[in-house]
């Protein structure tokens, strides 16, 4: 594995890793840390699997309807995708899931009921692109970089007419979409080959969709990729693609204080001993009315299930009786996105003083996409770099050291060759982690969401879905999370 054979780098991530999952726990007070005993058998009205943000919020709703709850988690700290990094000094950057912005009502309304406010990313001062050689040099406001050939008014045409397409898709039956079975039939590759003419396009499209879905535009159906657009707004608000690549009035607008895995911190102190840690579900089987759930804290049981866990995973458990053909086919075509997310630190964002923005974009890999990531405290100075899609795949199997050197390199490409100097990097591959196996979200291949999309959300028996991929706003977002998890307690609720 690339981390063994550099074991300075995966010692510095794994000791960062394990320090932010220790004070998560301590600072949640939660039981099931090391030193926690193992649990007894307890009963429920609800077990819930899975302690991200679609499961807390689903347990968090049931709560205040005065049911009771069990949250199984497999990891020893809440927030699945979510994860905060200690920057030391009371300092904390997200190496998961981080920002926020307009129309994700949901996760916004939870944030402030828990108490963790917002603060706006970093977005003044120049931005850079690097295409075909060229540097060119774009006001981080306008969000998008001057391209050759006029190329940047025919990418902003792409993306009006990919909202356009988006609004005739609908978010809760995509499926069922006018010429659904056409558009499912083809990927998001398929349609840039068609509409985009020239080169400078291409890029920004592949770009941006490696940056949303961290997959290639091959990998995606084109419905898939139409319905998630569509499902990134509110009930008010169409979704749109505009909104999903943008930073100022965008997906990419606000971060959380104090990093967005303090959202579920906050909320799992308030269930208190509900929530078990270390408690990874192998099993669940149907006795009767009741299901039995089977962890390594032994076994629970209840009448309802929530199933919060992305589908990849949901797909891994044991089920008695086993699922219907359906469903499980589903899971065995819902594979998770492929991204490195890199962070560079330094004592302070030298480089807003040389009026640049932290950010870039570039043709050139493995990070071809970057933020200035400081905390809002204004340090240290951390830039964000992903590595997305196959550049992710094929860098995961490389030495850390090269990464490592392969980002700087990026970030000296952008800023200049005092990125090469930094205090610190940490990277995590969501990958290769156990209980995640890839992200930012699941994304479907063509076929699949016409064949089994109404699998999605469907409960089987008294075994309810969510997780961000059940979701019909913000599909594969934080926001999307805390939907799926009302929805499901709504569901449990309502039988
Ligand atoms: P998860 O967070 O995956 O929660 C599932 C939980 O189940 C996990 O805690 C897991 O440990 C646990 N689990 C798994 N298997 C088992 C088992 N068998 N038994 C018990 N427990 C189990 N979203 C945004 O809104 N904005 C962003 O900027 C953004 N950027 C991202 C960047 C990265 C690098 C990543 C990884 C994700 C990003 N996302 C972003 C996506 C966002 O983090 C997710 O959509 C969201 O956190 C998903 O929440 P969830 O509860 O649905 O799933």
């Amino acid at each position: 594995m690339p981390d063994a054979q550099d074991p300075s780098i995966a010692a510095v991530t794994r000791r960062s890793l394990l320090r932010a999952a220790a004070a998560a726990g301590a600072a949640a007070g939660l039981p099931g840390t090391a030193s926690a005993a193992k649990a007894k058998p307890r009963k429920a009205d609800v077990v819930i699997v899975g302690a991200g943000l679609a499961g807390l919020s689903a347990a968090r709703a049931l709560v205040a309807k005065g049911k009771s709850v069990l949250v199984l988690e497999a990891r020893d700290r809440v927030g699945g995708r979510t994860l905060n990094h200690d920057l030391g000094k009371g300092q904390v950057v997200e190496i998961g899931g981080q920002w926020v912005g307009p129309t994700q009502d949901r996760i916004l309304t939870l944030g402030q009921q828990v108490g963790v406010k917002t603060f706006k990313t970093y977005n003044e001062g120049t931005s850079i692109a690097h295409f075909q050689g060229n540097r060119i040099e774009y006001p981080a406001a306008i969000g998008f970089p001057t391209l050759p050939d006029d190329a940047l008014t025919e990418f902003v045409g792409a993306l009006g007419k990919l909202d356009a397409l988006a609004k005739d898709v609908s978010r809760t039956t995509p499926w069922t979409a006018t010429g659904g079975a056409q558009l499912d039939a083809k990927t998001f590759q398929n349609w840039i080959d068609e509409n985009a003419v020239k080169a400078g396009t291409k890029w920004g499209l592949q770009l941006a969709f490696e940056a949303i879905w961290a997959a290639e535009p091959r990998d995606v159906s084109l419905l898939h990729a139409l319905f998630y657009i569509a499902s990134a707004g509110n009930a008010k608000t169409p979704g749109s693609l505009i909104r999903l690549s943008s930073t100022g009035g965008g997906a990419q607008e606000s971060r959380f204080v104090g990093g967005s895995q303090k959202v579920s911190i906050e909320v799992a102190k308030r269930l208190g001993k509900r929530v078990v840690l270390n408690a990874p579900v192998h099993r669940i089987a149907r006795s009767g009315k009741t299901y039995l759930v089977t962890s390594d804290k032994g076994t629970f049981t209840a009448p309802q299930v929530i199933v919060a866990l992305p589908p990849v995973l949901a797909g891994r458990i044991d089920y008695t009786p086993h699922l219907p053909s359906h469903r499980d086919h589903l899971t065995q075509r819902y594979p998770a996105g492929s991204v490195i997310k890199t962070l560079t630190i330094f004592d302070e964002p030298w480089w807003r003083k040389d009026g640049l923005s932290g950010q870039a974009l570039s043709d050139v890999g493995p990070a071809k996409v970057i933020y200035d990531n400081t905390p809002p405290s204004g340090g240290p100075g951390v830039l964000l770099a992903f590595i997305e899609g196959d550049e992710a795949r094929t860098w995961a199997k490389r030495p850390a050291k090269d990464r490592r050197a392969a980002v700087l390199d990026n970030l000296a490409l952008a800023f200049g060759d005092r990125a090469k100097t930094p205090k610190d990097y940490v990277e995590l591959d969501w990958s290769a982690e156990r209980w995640t196996r890839g992200c930012y979200a699941g994304y479907l291949p063509p076929g699949v969401l016409t064949a089994y999309g109404d699998a999605i959300r469907e409960p089987v028996g008294g075994i309810h879905w969510a997780g961000t991929e059940t979701a019909t706003e913000w599909n594969g977002y934080m926001d999307g999370a805390v939907q799926s998890g009302l929805r499901a307690a709504g569901e449990v609720l309502a039988g």
